[in-house]
């Protein structure tokens, strides 16, 4: 292992990925060219996009009416690609708001239709998740998102909804078990749990789609990839290739509900010493704590670079917190050995009785 990486996106991958993967750069598949030189329409480039594309199908039991799609522009084009193929004009779309990427995606939904915010938690500087609200029965659909990677906080459960669900999983996909079929859309960024920047992951529905009657550009009109296979357009080859060795790393591992059992363990033990320590302050509500992603302070912040230095010299890096939030953010992606986790938690301990 190089170094303890606690970053929050981009962020670790396993290192079994990352040496396949510079194989594959210099010479893929023994075909005497690089995964970078061959043309995306090849028989051997077409299987890499059709095994990651039907391993994210298996991994999370997704049913037939699913189709997943690897895309380019972010989570962040999804805010405007999801209403502009979901919502009419006219029609309004609920969201609920728990934090800074809920409230992108719901600036760009107005761009096509009225957006409800059925709850936020804005208040309270985004420390837990909304437990009350109606969602209105007329909604085109609910976003909700599920892991918020600034804030640290994360649904628990998927909320009762009889209309549509569209969920932002960016931080949290494929890292717990969850009733993926109860959602009609689900998208993330993969460059966190499922591989390397440049590709978006979309499952969707294909029932949910051709019903608006704006016109929508080729590109964004998800009905066009589907058609394609996701190629309709030059894909990102290396960041879908990164993430199909993901998948199959995942896989290997025994899929998600293994991983699952592992983060559990690593959040339970950083937990644990967070509330313990008496140096440092969990910064959200216990119930709705992130197992991904655990935002804490320190009761006296002039202490807090000190600490970073000192995690440095230890090979501990990416725990400075988002400077939206301050602090410290301990990013615990699948791919995290639970020993970082160990070695986190022993120079927290180490930190706090130097300084007793
Ligand atoms: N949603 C969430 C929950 C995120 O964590 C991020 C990125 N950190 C985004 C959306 C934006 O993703 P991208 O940079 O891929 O557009």
């Amino acid at each position: 292992m190089k170094v303890h990486n606690f970053n929050a996106g981009p962020s670790i991958l396993p290192n079994e990925v990352l040496y396949k993967a510079s194989k594959a750069l210099i010479d893929f598949e023994g075909s005497g060219m690089s995964i970078l030189e061959i043309g995306h329409r090849t028989a051997p480039f077409m299987a890499v996009m059709e095994e990651a594309r039907s391993l994210v199908k298996e991994l999370m039991q997704l049913e037939d009416d699913f189709e997943v799609l690897f895309l380019q522009g972010g989570a962040t084009m999804q805010f405007m690609q999801i209403p502009m193929n979901l919502l009419e004009n006219g029609e309004t779309a609920a969201y609920i708001d728990t934090g800074v990427w809920s409230s992108k995606a719901i600036k760009e939904a107005k761009l096509f239709g009225y957006t409800d915010v059925i709850a936020s938690s804005k208040e309270s500087n985004y420390n837990h998740i909304p437990k009350q609200f109606t969602i209105p029965q007329q909604a085109s659909y609910l976003h909700i998102t599920t892991n918020n990677t600034i804030y640290g906080t994360q649904w628990q459960s998927t909320p009762e909804s009889s209309i549509p669900l569209v969920a932002d999983m960016s931080s949290d996909i494929l890292s717990r078990s969850m009733d993926f079929n109860k959602y009609s859309l689900i998208y993330a960024g993969v460059q966190k749990n499922m591989g390397a920047a440049g590709a978006t992951m979309v499952a969707v529905r294909k029932s949910m789609l051709g019903k608006v009657t704006r016109k929508i550009p080729s590109i964004l009109d998800y009905r066009n990839h589907i058609e394609n296979g996701s190629m309709l357009n030059t894909p990102p080859v290396f960041a879908v290739y990164i993430t199909m060795l993901t998948l199959r790393w995942l896989k290997e591992q025994g899929g998600i509900p293994a991983i699952e059992k592992i983060n559990d363990k690593k959040a339970a033990l950083l937990y644990d010493e967070i509330d313990h320590n008496p140096l440092f302050r969990g910064t959200v509500v216990k119930e709705d704590r992130s197992k991904m992603n655990a935002c804490f302070i320190m009761d006296k912040p002039e202490m807090e670079e000190e600490f970073i230095k000192f995690c440095k010299k230890e090979d501990i890096v990416g725990i400075k917190g988002h400077r939206l939030s301050g602090g410290f953010r301990v990013s615990m992606y699948n791919a995290l050995p639970y020993e970082s986790v160990e070695v986190m938690v022993e120079a927290m301990k180490y930190f706090s009785l130097k300084k007793a």
